[in-house]
């Protein structure tokens, strides 16, 4: 197995030790929007923190280049061991992806109007992608939002929905269609011609703002602030997705790690029928089949983290990756929720979030059909290859 950097061990540490004894203290902290997301309040409140302990950021060094991402994965998992600390640390979703992907195709203008502020934790972001009334959804080539230049603006139109952040973002990566192709755009956030028309109560409740429905009305976006070139656009996607979709990975992997720590402890001190509940098999093998089930979604990980270190752009494995660990992730965070019996359905532990996150998880950044869909495509064509 590849060994970790000293660099990555330490940063690694440095964000364990605060999310257990800074931000882990905050999960019952009342500041909840009525969606029953953390309000900027609480969040800034926690960024504050990391940027003191020097774990705001972590992933990101101070010279402006990003870690490795078998480096990332050991980081962000820490982070992930409270469902509050990528907020805390600035490691969450949608902002790490939009990082990575301005820090990787932005123009040096634009990092310096756009990134700079992501990293330095004083602005949130948003993603546009997907839209409501039959437009791009797990197919992106059904886009119907629209760009036409007008003069040296371009003016963008279109309903965009589940845009995670977008209520409260300052920074917007909006995707639409031109003659030529997908296009991408930086915008300021707010802005009068993005009209935010309903935010629904979701099964997860982790993302400030949650995850809005709105209506782009003849928003005039400035030439320079396209992201790279015209028709690009789903190229810059790809650039995006798997680093994005492996991340969320590493996170909710950190977060299963301490769901599972507080059933464990849990099992190990609740008494049913004379004995401790782990000296049952059936809960015991419960306990079992998490552990094996963590390793798992680790080396899945780690894995498909040193694919993309060696430039690749990791589609077939991202897609693999995604799959097995978040229905992993899904099962353990399910037999966490069952070996705790009744405290497990309740807020008086992460159990309960964790598993609502996860459950949210097997859709967003590609459903699982969606993926084996795309395996089996290829498959196919592999399959093919060896025919001629
Ligand atoms: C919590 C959350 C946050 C999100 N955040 C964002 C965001 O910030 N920005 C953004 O742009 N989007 C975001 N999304 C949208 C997300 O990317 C889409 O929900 C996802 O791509 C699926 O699209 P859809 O909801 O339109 O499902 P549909 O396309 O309607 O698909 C529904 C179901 O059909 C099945 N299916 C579809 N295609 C196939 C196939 N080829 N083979 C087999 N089965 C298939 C799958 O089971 C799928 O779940 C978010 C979604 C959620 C739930």
């Amino acid at each position: 197995m590849t060994k970790l950097s000293q660099r990555a061990l330490e940063i690694g540490a440095k964000v364990e030790a605060f999310v257990r004894e800074t931000v882990v203290p905050y999960e019952q902290d009342p500041r909840r929007d009525h969606h029953g997301a953390p309000t900027d309040e609480l969040v800034d409140e926690m960024k504050m923190k990391a940027r003191a302990a020097g774990v705001l950021t972590p992933h990101i060094l101070p010279d402006g280049s990003h870690l490795t991402q078998l480096e990332t994965a050991h980081v962000l998992q820490k982070s992930g061991l409270s469902p509050l600390g990528p907020l805390a640390c600035n490691t969450t979703a949608p902002d790490e992806g939009n990082m990575y992907l301005l820090g990787h195709v932005g123009s040096p203008e634009l990092k310096e109007r756009f990134l700079r502020p992501l990293v330095e934790g004083n602005a949130r972001s948003a993603f546009f992608m997907t839209e409501p009334d039959g437009g791009a959804g797990s197919d992106p080539a059904m886009m119907k939002t629209t760009c036409r230049m007008d003069g040296n603006h371009w003016v963008i139109n279109g309903r965009k929905t589940f845009i995670t952040g977008a209520d409260g973002a300052k920074v917007g990566i909006i995707m639409a269609k031109a003659d030529e192709g997908a296009c991408m755009f930086l915008v300021d956030l707010p802005d009068p011609a993005i009209r935010i028309d309903h935010v629904p109560n979701t099964i997860d409740n982790s993302m400030p703002g949650g995850h809005a429905t709105l209506t782009i009305d003849n928003l005039r976006v400035p030439a320079d602030q396209m992201l790279g070139e015209a028709g690009e656009g789903f190229k810059y996607a790809q650039i995006r997705l798997s680093p994005a979709r492996l991340s969320h990975c590493m996170r909710w992997l950190g977060c299963c790690v301490r769901a599972n720590e507080i059933a464990t402890d849990y099992a190990n001190r609740r008494e049913a029928f004379g004995k401790v509940l782990i000296d049952h098999e059936g809960v015991g093998f419960m306990l079992a089949e998490n552990m094996i089930d963590l390793k798992q979604a680790e080396l899945m990980i780690d894995w498909c983290a040193s694919v993309l270190d060696t430039g690749s752009l990791g589609t077939v494995e991202s897609s693999m990756t995604k799959v097995a660990v978040s229905e992993a992730l899904m099962r353990i965070a399910d037999r966490c929720v069952q070996v705790m019996g009744g405290l497990g359905v309740t807020d008086t532990t992460i159990v309960e979030r964790v598993f609502r996150e996860i459950r949210a998880f097997r859709i967003y950044d590609g459903p699982t059909e969606v993926h084996k869909w795309s395996l089996a495509k290829k498959i196919k064509r592999d399959w093919k290859a060896t025919q001629i």
